[in-house]
Order: structure tokens, then C-alpha cells, then sequence
């Protein structure tokens, strides 16, 4: 956490904890590099500001905004949700997981996510950079598979800070760590600040 506050990457959605910006930022963020979404979230806020403005674009004008980024049935499920939210709730994101996971398009995740990055809620959330972070920390030898994802669940879970805003830096500190030190390409163990706590780390020492 420490090391997170120092060399954390200043991102637009982490400023914010409007829950319609998080919730924008995570479904552009799916399956799209960081570089590239940043110009494009900017852009989208201007157009669609909050979840009401979203909800009453046309179909075609959503599709149109989100030009560039590709995989469209995430536009698609973002103009549902903000439609769900504002009919069925007033406008008023959930902020609970369990909540979070009726809406469109949002799976464990970025329910997690987004209960921790907008309500600062101590929940896990699990994505690739995470998974491998843990993996190699705590379960160098674990089987890829629904059972090998539960226990990396668990172990989120487990050494995640109750109190959330904690927990907020927690999430950020161990994606980040996953982005730029533990990556899929290289893992960094020279330079990363838990290679004493890191099973893989310790073995490379
Ligand atoms: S010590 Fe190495 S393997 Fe462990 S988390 Fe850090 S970079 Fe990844």
C-alpha cells in the first residue's frame, strides 16, 4: 500500500468516487490498456456526464461514442444498466456486490470493483493482473480452473483490510502491482516491494 501511494499511476477514475464514473471506467477497462481508455473516458463524460444522460442516448449515439474502443456489447450493456438503474432505482447505483451482479453485464469482478473503487467497501476484486499477483505470492503451483479461481477469491479475501478505505488503496496497490512490476511478461522480483512475503520472490532471491 505503501509502495502504491508512491508509484501509483495518477488515473481520471481513481479522483473520482461517483459510482456512474467507476462503473464507466471498469467497463471500458475490460478487455482495453489503460492508454488507451484514458482519452476515451474523458470524451464519453463530456457527451454523457451522469447515468441519466446515458440512459436517454439513443442506442445509435451510444454505439457511436464508444467508436474505436471495439468489443461493443460493452457499450450495449452499459446503456442497459444506466436504463436499468434509472427505472428501477432511481438512479442510484447499488453498493452492494450482491446488488451489483443483478445489473447488466456486470460479473464478480466488477461487482467487486466497483462496491471498493465507488463505496469503498471492503470487497475483493479479482481481475487477470490480480489473479497473477496472488498466484505467484501465495499459490505458485496452483491449477488454473474454476477451483484454483476460488482459492485466489479467498485469498483475497482473506488478507484484504476491513476498513475500507484501506481496503480502496489494497485494490489499487495490488492491480498496479500486477500492471507494472508483476506483469504477465516479466516478473520484476528485483524491484517489487513484497518479494519477502512472495513465494515466487523468495525462491528467486
Ligand atoms: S516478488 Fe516477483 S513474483 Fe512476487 S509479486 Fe513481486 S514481482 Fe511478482
Amino acid at each position: 500500500m505503501r509502495w502504491f501511494r508512491r508509484h501509483g499511476r495518477d488515473l481520471p477514475w481513481r479522483r473520482t468516487r461517483d459510482p456512474y464514473r467507476v462503473i464507466v471506467s471498469e467497463f471500458m477497462l475490460q478487455q482495453t490498456q489503460v492508454a488507451r481508455v484514458e482519452g476515451f473516458y474523458e470524451r464519453f463524460l463530456v457527451r454523457y456526464p451522469d447515468i441519466h444522460a446515458l440512459a436517454s442516448a439513443s442506442p445509435a449515439a451510444v454505439r457511436e461514442s464508444w467508436n474505436g474502443l471495439g468489443y461493443y456489447r460493452r457499450a450495449a450493456n452499459l446503456h442497459r444498466l444506466a436504463q436499468s438503474v434509472v427505472r428501477e432505482r432511481n438512479g442510484v447505483v447499488p453498493s452492494t456486490p450482491e446488488e451489483l451482479r443483478k445489473l447488466p453485464g456486470v460479473g464478480r469482478y466488477t461487482a467487486g470493483a466497483v462496491a471498493s473503487f465507488a463505496y469503498e467497501r471492503p470487497t475483493a476484486a479479482v481481475d487477470t493482473n490480480v489473479a497473477r499477483v496472488l498466484r505467484r505470492a501465495f499459490h505458485p503451483r496452483l491449477d488454473a480452473g474454476a477451483a484454483g479461481e476460488r482459492r485466489l477469491w479467498d485469498t483475497a479475501e482473506r488478507i484484504m483490510p476491513r476498513a475500507g478505505r484501506a481496503a480502496w488503496v489494497f485494490n489499487q496497490g495490488i492491480m498496479e502491482l500486477g500492471a507494472l512490476v508483476c506483469t504477465a511478461r516479466v516478473a520484476r522480483c528485483g524491484e517489487c516491494p513484497v518479494r519477502e512475503a512472495c513465494a515466487t520472490g523468495r525462491r528467486r532471491r
